[in-house]
């Protein structure tokens, strides 16, 4: 959550919660806005984790993975894991008492249609009725903390996929406005740019009352279609050009240009990088999809960006101020109350 306003020495100080505690926004420095620590599945994982997963070793690699980052300039990350795809705090805190890198932590649901069973006969409309739990439990990690950690969600994040607004994901997307609209806490919004669902999305928000200006629609950058981007942007949302290094959506060279052209159009204030890498994802368990991955995305990793990609972009004409912009400023104006 975005805390209130205070004063420190007559010059107001706006904080965002991270995993280690608020952050002056103003502290916020070099963003990766969307890059996981951990994706796992849980369930699965007590039951059949051995054979990929070790406790101690995914601890030290995750370390030496966000050591990298940091070391290269990158104050924060932004970790739009939540249930759904295994968000669990207490081992991000782990990780982060070792590493000297913001981490800020988001609250929603991850789901391309349906809710888990423990939620779809719950709420308005189902079978068993009663008022909608996910809001509740949105507002609980933005104002309590998650999971008794004490730690607070900063951000929401949803996904508006191929399948659009099923009933249950509409009650997902309708409770994450909710929670926008009372706490003014910004959105991330997974979409399927080939499906164009960053329009579903914006649609759908603006009904509800949300600010689309806080909002991120996520993995817009796969698209190169610049009318797409541009309707998206121009309605004051940020484009998510957050899957760097992930050539089998969009490839690097394509990316930059379309960022590149995008900036040549003064839309540099309505653009965010990063990878949506994870320090360990379990869709990705195996050996031959590691394998397969490792040749179709070399470059996938949380080091693409600072190394090649902001260097490609300056070849491409875009200057330094307009980095900073989609680096430092935007990031700190999404997490700054509006
Ligand atoms: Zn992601």
């Amino acid at each position: 959550m975005t805390g209130p306003p205070r004063l420190c020495h007559a010059v107001p100080v706006v904080t965002v919660d991270t995993v280690r505690g608020p952050v002056d926004v103003a502290d916020l420095g070099m963003t990766l806005m969307h890059e996981h620590v951990f994706i796992t599945t849980p369930d699965v994982m007590v039951n059949y984790g051995d054979q990929w997963w070790d406790e101690e070793e995914r601890l030290a690699d995750a370390i030496t993975k966000l050591r990298g980052v940091a070391e290269l300039g990158v104050r924060t990350i932004v970790d739009p894991t939540v249930v759904g795809l295994g968000r669990y705090i207490p081992r991000v805190a782990q990780v982060n008492a070792e590493v000297d890198i913001n981490i800020v932590a988001a609250t929603g649901l991850y789901t391309f249609a349906d809710l888990p069973p423990i939620w779809h006969g719950q709420g308005p409309g189902t079978q068993y009725g009663g008022p909608e739990p996910l809001t509740e439990l949105f507002l609980k990690d933005i104002r309590e903390g998650i999971g008794g950690t004490g730690i607070r969600a900063a951000f929401l994040k949803g996904v508006v996929e191929a399948q659009g607004f099923t009933p249950d994901q509409t009650r997902v997307q309708r409770a994450i406005a909710a929670t926008h609209v009372e706490t003014g806490v910004p959105i991330t919004v997974h979409t399927n740019s080939a499906e164009r669902t960053g329009l579903l999305a914006l649609d759908f928000y603006e009904r509800e009352g949300v600010d689309l200006t806080k909002v991120v629609v996520g993995h817009a950058g796969d698209s190169n279609d610049l009318d797409y981007l541009r309707a998206l942007a121009d309605r004051g949302a940020t484009l998510g050009c957050d899957r760097f290094g992930n050539d089998t959506w969009n490839t690097t060279p394509r990316r930059v240009a379309t960022i590149a052209a995008l900036c040549r159009e003064g839309y540099a204030d309505r653009i965010v990088l990063s990878h949506d890498q994870s320090c360990f994802i379990d869709f990705y368990a195996f050996e031959a999809s590691r394998q397969t991955l490792a040749k179709e995305a070399p470059n996938w990793h949380f080091e693409h960006i600072s190394r090649d990609v902001l260097p490609a972009l300056r070849e491409a004409g875009v200057s330094e101020d307009q980095i900073t912009a989609m680096m430092v400023d935007n990031p700190r104006r999404y997490f700054t109350p509006a």
